[in-house]
């Protein structure tokens, strides 16, 4: 499970995150939503050990692991996948090379043996087969020339190649079309089971028509204020966030 204690982080001097407190049991899918601002994207960075962001107090631990203390590429070996962990373009890097090489590092990290070409195209195959993926995007290079929704669809096959025991999805900024939508939520729908769970960060409503979530906690200026089940993102839908923030 992934559990987050007291975590404040700030930004250039800024303090963005001021008191995260935020269980995800094993098996459960919980949604963070929030006003623009509120500090969600940043909660995902910090947790992916992107550069720049210092947690200043707080404890972030998955299955018992510090995770704060880890190299990103630690962090992925742990279990743990950020959707926005490669959303460069990388000309020149076969996508087939570039997703086995993210495959290898996971399964070195884990212990496991390294996967030669044949057999990370055999299982690659597989899984686009099951994501209704056109086999040739893992001829082209790293997301060049992707669509919006092709880019979605790499991340989410990268997601299920991995298999992670703990997936956020910052989807915020993404301005996702109905068919991205529908790529996001089928995939992490997918991987849903006892040995999985999922912090979807969203803006909208909309999504969590699709993922359904057991959970859903609201962030506002750096602090969940409030958290429920999934009729909760109805209320919110209906009533907008003030509503939250005049209660809070
Ligand atoms: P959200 O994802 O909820 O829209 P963010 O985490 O992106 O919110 O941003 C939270 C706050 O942090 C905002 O007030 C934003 O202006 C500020 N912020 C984000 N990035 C930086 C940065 N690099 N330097 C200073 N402030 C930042
Ligand atoms: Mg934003
Ligand atoms: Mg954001």
């Amino acid at each position: 499970m992934l559990r987050i204690e007291g975590l404040t982080a700030e930004i250039d001097g800024k303090e963005i995150l001021k008191g995260i407190d935020l269980e995800v049991p094993t098996g459960e899918v919980h949604a963070i939503m929030g006003p623009n601002g509120s500090g969600k994207s940043t909660l995902s960075y910090v947790l992916s050990g992107r550069e720049g962001y210092e947690v200043t107090a707080g404890t972030a631990t998955l299955n018992g692991v510090d995770i704060l203390a880890m190299e990103p590429e630690e962090r992925a070996a742990a279990g743990l996948f950020l959707a926005f962990q490669y959303p460069v373009e990388l000309p020149g890097v076969g996508n087939a090379t570039f997703l086995r090489t993210a495959l290898n590092a996971v399964r070195k990290g884990r212990g496991e043996s390294e996967l030669d070409a044949m057999q990370f195209l055999k299982l690659a195959r597989q899984r686009m087969t099951a994501l209704s993926m056109p086999e040739d995007m893992l001829k082209r290079g790293v997301n060049v020339g992707f669509s919006g929704g092709e880019k979605k669809r790499n991340e989410i096959l990268q997601m299920a190649l991995l298999q992670p025991s703990m997936a956020i999805l910052d989807e915020t900024d993404s301005g996702l079309d109905i068919d991205a939508l529908k790529i996001v939520s089928d995939g992490v729908n997918a991987m849903r089971g006892p040995n999985f769970s999922a912090l979807v960060i969203t803006h909208y409503q909309r999504l969590l028509d699709y993922i359904v979530p057991d959970r859903v906690h609201v962030l506002m200026a750096g602090r969940i204020v409030k958290s429920g089940g999934p009729e909760l993102a109805k209320e919110l839908e209906a009533q907008g966030y003030a509503s939250v923030q005049a209660a809070a």
